[in-house]
């Protein structure tokens, strides 16, 4: 397999993925070399590729594929980002349309060396994928611009479907994963977000050490900060030199925590073992037309 997760460590029977190969993945993986764009799925080592690409989806990241930032669970590179390349935007927005995508999600690495940090990039970004994609939707999977609003605001105002934000683990864990981040400052954005009335969705990786316990407070927190799509998965380690798995979530416990967050209030759950932000994000889209009314059944 292509883009076999690289772990040491055996995974259990449930983990299972499809292979990253067939005509659809190849006509990807194609558009994504001749236009020398970079996605998540690929620099990610995301256990779901195989199947994303054979349905014609792909999480693009923009500016660049070096990241500002050194988080101990992310297979993307840390290091010193090469200069913001203006031409991107209309790479991407062209092989959106190529693609023939109806509904597309981008996200970014973090670029803490950026005087605006990225979010003008983000901003042109959005509006020029839309208006090269007439009716395309869209989600947005932003870093955290340091708690900055108003930077934030350049990206809600392009009117992106859905924005989203992980908090990524618990609080206690925070620290030890994430690099530059603080629970609290995360959950602003999500506060931020939600209060411009656009779809908010949030995340955890479980499988990190978290407890039950804090599995629910993670849930009331987004919740409180209006988060309407929460997406929990299994921890993957890229590699030897990440974080270790401390334990692989059954997927019947997955289940349960569904429930929980259904009950909880949030619109849209999605929760087992091979569940990544991005997964299936399409089915999201259409939170924005019910909020504030019934829970969809997903
Ligand atoms: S789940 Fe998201 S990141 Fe993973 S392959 Fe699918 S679109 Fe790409």
């Amino acid at each position: 397999m292509e883009n076999q997760v690289k772990t040491a460590q055996r995974l259990p029977h449930w983990m299972k993925m499809k292979r990253a190969e067939g005509p659809e993945y190849s006509r990807i993986k194609n558009l994504v070399t001749t236009h020398n764009l970079n996605t998540i799925c690929k620099s990610g080592n995301c256990p779901n590729i195989g199947e994303c690409w054979n349905r014609g989806t792909a999480t693009f990241m923009i500016l660049g594929n070096i990241c500002t930032r050194h988080c101990r669970f992310c297979a993307v590179p840390a290091g010193k980002p090469l200069a913001v390349d203006p031409e991107e935007p209309c790479r991407l927005a062209e092989a959106i349309k190529i693609m023939g995508i109806r509904h597309c999600v981008i996200t970014s690495v973090d670029r803490d060396d950026l005087e605006d940090l990225g979010a003008s990039a983000w901003a042109s970004t959005v509006r020029l994928i839309k208006e090269t994609n007439p009716g395309v939707t869209m989600e947005v999977l932003i870093p955290d611009f340091q708690g900055r609003k108003e930077l934030i605001q350049n990206i809600i105002a392009e009117m992106p479907e859905i924005i989203s934000h992980n908090l990524e683990t618990v609080e206690r864990l925070t620290g030890k994963m994430r690099s530059r981040a603080r629970y609290e400052t995360s959950l602003d954005v999500l506060r931020y977000i939600a209060s411009s009335g656009t779809t908010t969705k949030s995340g955890i990786m479980l499988g990190l050490g978290e407890t039950n316990e804090e599995v629910l407070q993670t849930m009331d927190d987004m919740i409180e900060a209006g988060v309407q799509v929460m997406t929990l998965g299994q921890y993957l380690q890229p590699t030897a030199s990440h974080m270790s798995v401390m334990e692989y979530i059954a997927p019947d416990t997955f289940e349960k925590y569904k429930e929980a967050g259904i009950k909880k209030g949030f619109k849209i759950v999605e929760s087992s073992p091979l569940v990544r932000s991005s997964y299936f994000s399409e089915k999201h889209v259409t939170v924005a037309s019910l909020r504030n009314t019934e829970t969809l059944n997903t």
